[in-house]
Order: C-alpha cells, then structure tokens, then sequence
C-alpha cells in the first residue's frame, strides 16, 4: 500500500551545517566550486558572486569583536523541560556535544572598534536558533548588563523563531525580552540589531525588530511566516525576491543592508555617531 507510505523525512533544519567543511565547497549562488581555506579568508563570502554562506556565533564573535574576543557571561544556564517533551533534554544534550556550544545564543561583553559593547550572537545550528527559556533570558541579562553598564547593545540574530519544545514558555520569552528594551531605550542606550539569514517568527517578532538601526546581511530571509507558509495560506504566489534583505529595506523595515565583509566598519562608524551624540559614553 504505496498510500500510507511515508515521505522521506525532511531534514530538520538544526541538522544541516552551518559552517561547510570538506577542502573544497560548492557554491549555493553561482555553483562554482571554491576552495574552502580561501572561503574562510573571505569570511565565508563567495568572491565570485558573494553569496554569503550561513556561518555561526563563533565565527561572528571573531569578525566583528575586536581581537576576537567576548568575555561570555551566563554559559552556565541550561534547559529545563518543563513540559516534560519527549526527548527535548536528551536532544539538547546532544546537539552540545555536537557544537560545542551551550545554546543558541552567546552573550557578554567586548569591544568593537575600540567601544565597549554588550553584545550577543544567536547560532543557528543550535536547534535552528531557536529562542526557548535560556535564550530569552540570556538576551534580557544582556540588555540589562548593557543599561547597568551603559554601554551600547548589539544582538546578531538568527532563528526559525520559539522553541516549540517549551510551548507557551518560549513565546513569554517576546514580551520578556521586548520590555527590557523597553528599559534599554529609557535609559537612552542605542541598540544594534543585525539579522542574518534566516531570522523568522518569535525572534522577529520581538527583540530582532526593534533595532534603533537595523542592518542585515544580503540575501538574508526575514520575516514572521515564511513564505511556503504564507503562500499556502492566502492561495497565491508571492513576488520574486519577497521577504529577502532587499525587499525589507525598500519598505523602510531595515536601514542597510551591509555585506559580511563591511559589518563591523559600518558598525564602528554607527557606534562613534551614537556614542559622540550622546557624550555620555
Ligand atoms: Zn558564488
């Protein structure tokens, strides 16, 4: 009964690599294959049609702080299972092993081009970037530490949106994280907010968006639904290109988009225009 057969399961978005390995890569823009010590040279960016490959937190700490460097806070928070779902611990403990990380968000603080920033960078190799407890609470510690600190925030995000694994408790994390920027703006400290590809849903939908500027990467998809989803539901299809880094910023969501290689210029150039406003900093 080839009826009830089931489909080849689709791979889950937290299993595929961010980071290519092997010796040699091929490209996802242009099909050229390229030589991976030189795509790392280049910050994982083709030369040849600068397709930007999806690279994790690590390797955004090293591009944009200064020698590298964040000196990481709150690593020892973890996952609880609240709602006992089947398997959630065990796959969390798992994909640690496997990355190397302790979750899908790193926090602390460091300095870009000389400021001292609060800074974060979601990855999404860990549980497709998924905002669950910890990374709602890790985010909000940051912004807290940044308005105590009076120091500039800067969050690079990445995410498929809540983690569906903690159910009512990981949407709690939008209002949690929106109100501390509530207190972020307050106390009149800007906030950066870079988006990369993909960030969708629940992170968006609260502290991604609300940027004092907002830059994304190209090629990055953004949005809330994506665009299967939308297009299923309202029975249409969509324009080509919609919901990608450039539509957003023809319609004023994001203020720039910036390629890899120029982000933590533009940051820098961002951070002396505020901080020299400000004087305070
Ligand atoms: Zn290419």
């Amino acid at each position: 009964m080839k009826w009830f057969k089931r489909r080849k399961k689709l791979q889950p978005p937290e299993e595929r690599k961010t980071v290519p390995d092997g010796l040699w890569q091929k490209c996802k823009g242009c099909g050229e294959i390229l030589y991976r010590k030189e795509l790392e040279r280049n910050d994982f960016v083709c030369n040849n049609c600068g397709y930007h490959f999806r690279i994790g937190s690590r390797e955004y700490i090293r591009i944009l702080l200064d020698d590298g460097k964040l000196i990481e806070q709150d690593t020892d928070i973890s996952a609880a299972d609240p709602l006992r779902f089947d398997g959630y611990l065990k796959k969390i403990k798992e994909i640690k092993e496997k990355t190397g990380l302790n979750e899908a968000v790193a926090t602390g603080e460091g300095k870009i081009g000389g400021f001292e920033v609060e800074f974060a960078a979601m990855d999404f190799s860990f549980v497709g970037g998924s905002m669950g407890s910890v990374v709602g609470e890790k985010v909000k510690r940051a912004i807290l530490r940044a308005i105590e600190k009076e120091i500039p925030l800067i969050i690079v995000s990445t995410s498929g949106g809540a983690r569906m694994q903690e159910g009512i408790l990981s949407l709690m994390q939008m209002a949690k994280t929106g109100s501390a920027l509530a207190e972020l703006e307050k106390a009149r400290i800007p906030y950066i907010s870079i988006l990369l590809d993909p960030t969708m849903a629940g992170v968006m939908a609260s502290f991604s968006s609300i940027g004092d500027i907002i830059i994304s990467e190209p090629g990055a998809l953004l949005g809330f639904a994506g665009p299967r989803v939308i297009e299923q539901t309202i029975k249409q299809k969509l324009p080509e290109g919609f919901q990608r880094a450039p539509f957003f910023l023809e319609h004023g969501f994001v203020d720039t988009v910036v390629e890899r290689k120029e982000l933590k210029n533009t940051v820098t150039k961002i951070l002396r225009f505020f901080l020299k406003k400000n004087g305070k900093m």
